[in-house]
């Protein structure tokens, strides 16, 4: 079985991925890592943006580390062979439903948050946001017309007990291996899906996870409190929808878009998907200016959540921290590092 997959992709994604695979020749020298071509590179190598193989490699793995996707030499490509097709089909073929977004601060980052340095130096928040149910998926949905004119749209938020159950599961899990504490988010007040998502996550919290702390939040003042008070969080569980919003909100405290990795998890035991939450960048990709540190960040909740390495994760997390606070910085973090400059400080600091 091989451990660890790697789909570098386009753009500057095999331009981070090799850094991510540096490091682990480094960290983790007995891991078995294979490469395969996605997005745009496989469709111009076989014709589909994911390969039948492909896939079924990415469900065979211990863990799928994806670079990016996409780019202009694309774009006149048909809608169901475009990179981004390859992605979302990848993520539903290999069940992926809960979605980790975490909102880290680094030290020697902090004077670039739009928050004060004390609110959000150490910040450690994680987010499990659903992602495959909720409203983006739930029908009916349309538009159409109105006999007087005008237009009516209906888009339908529905959970079942099964899903908010699972993906509430995950988050406890995480919560016992960080502090222990969940808030769930929804809006009980207003929505008869916010009721039924408190009823399950109270459920089963009393069940299983009485060890956790569990606190319950409403979606909006979680908005608030996210920019008031960011720490006193440690894992938010929340839907699909406003998963989406809070954890884009979260993520914006901390800095750079090439420092924010992200994983999508499934069933027990089933690999999971890690990715750094950037595109493909088309505007700076084989030039060596990418930010290689949303990759290997990402390399890090693999080894943590997938590969069973939470020792490897502690160390490799701690070398990020001790490069960046020794001054290396690439260009979206104001400094003048190449891709392999900063993957050589990470290496450093190892
Ligand atoms: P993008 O994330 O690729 O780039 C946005 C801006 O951030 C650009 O100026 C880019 O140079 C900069 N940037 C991104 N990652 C960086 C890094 N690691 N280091 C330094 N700077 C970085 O978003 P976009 O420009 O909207 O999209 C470009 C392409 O990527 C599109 O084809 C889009 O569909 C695709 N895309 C793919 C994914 C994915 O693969 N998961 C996600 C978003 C966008």
């Amino acid at each position: 079985m091989t451990d660890l997959l790697l789909l570098p992709g386009d753009g500057i994604g095999p331009e981070v991925t090799a850094q991510v695979r540096r490091v682990a020749e480094r960290l983790t020298p007995d891991l078995s890592i294979e490469e395969r071509a996605f997005g745009g590179a496989s469709y111009d190598a076989h014709g589909a943006p994911l390969t039948d193989e492909t896939l079924a490699a990415a469900k065979a793995a211990r863990a799928v580390l994806m670079g990016a996707v996409g780019g202009p030499q694309w774009a006149g490509v048909a809608r169901d062979k475009r990179p981004e097709a390859g992605l979302l089909a990848l993520r539903a073929g290999m069940e992926v439903f809960a979605n980790l977004r975490p909102a880290l601060c680094f030290g020697p980052l902090a004077d670039a948050s739009s928050l004060k340095r004390e609110l959000v130096e150490g910040l450690d928040l994680m987010f499990v946001r659903e992602l495959t149910g909720g409203i983006y998926f739930g029908q009916p949905r349309f538009i159409e017309d109105l006999p007087g004119g005008g237009k009516r749209a209906v888009d339908t938020q529905v959970y079942t007990t099964a899903e908010i159950e699972r993906v509430a599961r995950v988050a406890f899990e995480l919560a016992r291996k960080r502090r222990g504490k969940v808030h769930s988010a929804e809006k009980s007040n207003v929505m008869d899906s916010g009721l039924l998502w408190r009823e399950v996550v109270t459920d089963l919290h009393r069940r299983e996870y009485a060890d956790v702390t569990l606190e319950h939040i409403l979606a909006d003042n979680a908005a608030m409190q996210i920019v008031k008070n960011p720490k006193q969080f440690d894992v938010i569980v929340t839907d699909n929808l406003f998963g989406d919003i809070l954890s884009d909100e979260a993520a914006q405290l901390t800095g750079s878009l090439g420092m924010l990795p992200s994983a999508a998890l499934g069933a027990e035991g089933k690999p999971g998907l890690y990715e750094p939450i950037h595109g493909s960048a088309p505007d700076i990709a084989g030039q060596g200016l990418a930010n290689p540190l949303a990759a290997i960040l990402s390399f890090e909740m693999a080894l943590r959540w997938s590969l069973a390495r939470p020792a490897e994760a502690d160390r490799l997390f701690a070398a990020v921290d001790k490069a960046l606070a020794a001054g290396a910085r690439t260009r979206d973090l104001g400094g003048s590092l190449t891709t392999a400059q900063m993957g050589d400080a990470v290496l450093a600091e190892l």
